[in-house]
Protein backbone atom coordinates (compact mmCIF):
# COMPACT_ATOMS: atom_id res chain seq x y z
CA UNK A 1 0.00 0.00 0.00
CA UNK A 2 1.22 3.47 -1.05
CA UNK A 3 1.67 6.07 2.13
CA UNK A 4 3.11 9.29 2.02
CA UNK A 5 5.00 10.95 4.49
CA UNK A 6 3.65 12.69 7.80
CA UNK A 7 4.53 16.24 7.13
CA UNK A 8 5.71 16.81 10.91
CA UNK A 9 7.68 13.78 11.56
CA UNK A 10 7.71 12.08 8.30
CA UNK A 11 7.46 8.71 9.35
CA UNK A 12 4.79 7.29 7.07
CA UNK A 13 1.05 7.74 7.51
CA UNK A 14 -1.98 6.34 5.98
CA UNK A 15 -3.16 7.70 2.77
CA UNK A 16 -6.00 10.15 3.16
CA UNK A 17 -4.99 11.06 6.73
CA UNK A 18 -3.52 14.58 7.57
CA UNK A 19 -1.05 13.14 9.92
CA UNK A 20 0.16 9.69 11.04
CA UNK A 21 -1.42 8.20 14.03
CA UNK A 22 0.82 8.84 17.26
CA UNK A 23 1.04 12.93 15.42
CA UNK A 24 -2.83 13.32 14.83
CA UNK A 25 -3.41 12.38 18.81
CA UNK A 26 -1.14 15.03 19.93
CA UNK A 27 -2.95 17.76 18.36
CA UNK A 28 -5.45 19.33 20.80
CA UNK A 29 -9.00 18.11 20.70
CA UNK A 30 -10.23 21.76 19.61
CA UNK A 31 -7.78 20.80 16.49
CA UNK A 32 -8.84 17.26 15.54
CA UNK A 33 -12.56 17.95 15.73
CA UNK A 34 -12.13 21.06 13.68
CA UNK A 35 -9.89 19.06 11.39
CA UNK A 36 -12.17 16.30 10.85
CA UNK A 37 -14.95 18.69 10.08
CA UNK A 38 -15.87 17.98 5.80
CA UNK A 39 -17.51 21.29 4.72
CA UNK A 40 -16.26 24.25 2.89
CA UNK A 41 -13.49 25.62 5.09
CA UNK A 42 -11.74 21.99 4.92
CA UNK A 43 -8.67 23.05 2.66
CA UNK A 44 -8.16 26.09 4.69
CA UNK A 45 -8.04 23.93 7.81
CA UNK A 46 -5.49 21.95 6.13
CA UNK A 47 -3.59 24.89 5.25
CA UNK A 48 -3.38 26.24 8.33
CA UNK A 49 -2.43 22.78 10.29
CA UNK A 50 0.51 22.78 7.80
CA UNK A 51 1.94 26.12 7.72
CA UNK A 52 1.94 25.83 11.85
CA UNK A 53 3.95 22.53 11.31
CA UNK A 54 6.45 24.23 8.98
CA UNK A 55 6.53 27.38 11.59
CA UNK A 56 7.66 25.26 14.14
CA UNK A 57 4.83 25.64 16.04
CA UNK A 58 4.67 21.85 18.73
CA UNK A 59 1.56 20.02 17.73
CA UNK A 60 0.07 20.37 21.46
CA UNK A 61 -0.54 23.99 20.69
CA UNK A 62 -1.46 23.76 16.90
CA UNK A 63 -4.95 25.64 16.92
CA UNK A 64 -7.28 25.17 13.75
CA UNK A 65 -10.08 27.81 13.22
CA UNK A 66 -13.45 26.08 13.33
ZN1 LIG B 1 3.81 11.95 12.44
Amino acid sequence: MLTTPCPSCRRPKGRGKYLCGPCWFTLPQSARSALNLRDTHAHARLRELHSQLTGGVPLHEIQVTR
